[in-house]
């Protein structure tokens, strides 16, 4: 009988974050505030904890190197890794502004793949904004010149938010997560972040944290972009979804629950639930569950039918298609 697995996030303390997902989402952490916290995560920078099942206490490396990535499903035949990383992130303050490389960039340079990565905004104070791309294009001089003076947002697209709204970020796209939003973030399995603008600001030692300006000139799109998509609401029994984006590298829909809810995992993807709001009941061949708020729950691929019966939200992400091997 396969199993849902409970999923404990992995808490990140930089600079810029609150305690909302300490206090709204039940995380946990000794640090003093919470910037991130990685809900599916299975990377040398954080893996996720198993906090059900037999191998409760296993973080998802230790659980991959113990099993495979067979639970995956068979579109991710061959990878040695969970090929997403998803993340609740509350930002009290400003992110930095920056950049992520391609595949091709990201394995040359780093060894790891690059960064496609898609917010959903679930909650923002009035007002709160984010960056997204240029607002006109720019040439190469110009980008490295406002990086050098210091004038770079006034070529960026500043967008002010509103909760529900989807952000698709492809990587070589400039952005920043402005002060007093909370989303969550579906991206490719990759920590590799070039930074070009932080507002400068010294880090709890003390120091400035340090811009990759060379590396970003050479993966920045300097053309303009559209910055959000949004998408129509179907229904379905039981309530309704909201399909966010179907990349090559994920997809990821939101379902609001008002009743009961019906699904099923098959052989090629598993599929995995971050709740934002409400709560319910997970119904599955193995039993039943509650999920609310915050919950991380990982659907193995071959699970077959589940159901989702309450009052709740929740983001479901699935790999839709075969994942490239590089
Ligand atoms: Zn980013």
């Amino acid at each position: 009988m396969i199993e849902p697995i409970f999923l404990q996030g992995i808490c990140k303390d930089y600079l810029w974050g609150g305690n909302r997902l300490r206090e709204e989402f039940g995380k946990v952490s000794d640090a003093d505030k919470i910037a991130e916290s990685w809900e599916l995560a299975c990377h040398k920078d954080g893996s996720s904890i198993l906090r059900s099942g037999a191998d409760a206490g296993l973080d998802l490396q230790e659980y991959v190197d113990r099993y495979g990535t067979a639970f995956l499903g068979t579109n991710c035949a061959g990878c040695e890794t969970v090929p997403v990383l998803i993340k609740l992130i509350d930002a009290k303050q400003d992110l930095s502004i920056q950049v992520h490389p391609d595949d091709a960039y990201a394995m040359a340079a780093e060894g790891e793949p690059g960064k496609t990565e898609m917010w959903y905004i679930v909650d923002c104070t009035p007002g709160a904004a984010l960056y997204y791309g240029v607002n006109r294009e720019v040439s190469k001089e110009e980008f490295a010149r406002r990086i050098e003076n210091q004038s770079l947002t006034e070529i960026l697209n500043r967008v002010e938010v509103k909760p529900g709204e989807l952000y698709f970020i492809p990587s070589g796209t400039l952005h920043a997560i402005g002060a007093g939003i909370l989303l969550a973030e579906i991206q490719q399995n990759s920590n590799t972040t070039y930074r070009v603008y932080d507002y400068g600001r010294r880090g709890a030692d003390g120091k400035l944290r340090p811009l990759h300006v060379e590396k970003a000139l050479d993966v920045t799109n300097l053309r303009t972009t559209a910055p959000t998509v949004q998408y129509p609401t179907q229904n379905i029994p039981g309530g309704t979804v909201r399909k966010l984006e179907a990349c090559d590298y994920f997809a990821s829909d939101v379902v609001n629950v008002s009743g009961t809810t019906a699904f099923s995992v098959g052989e090629e993807t598993f599929h995995h639930l971050l709740v934002l709001t409400g709560e319910g009941v997970l119904k599955t061949a193995a039993g039943t569950a509650k999920i609310s708020k915050g919950d991380s729950v990982l659907l193995p691929a071959g699970l077959g039918k589940y159901e989702v019966t309450g009052n709740c939200q929740f983001i479901v992400t699935r790999m839709d298609k075969p994942v490239r091997l590089k």
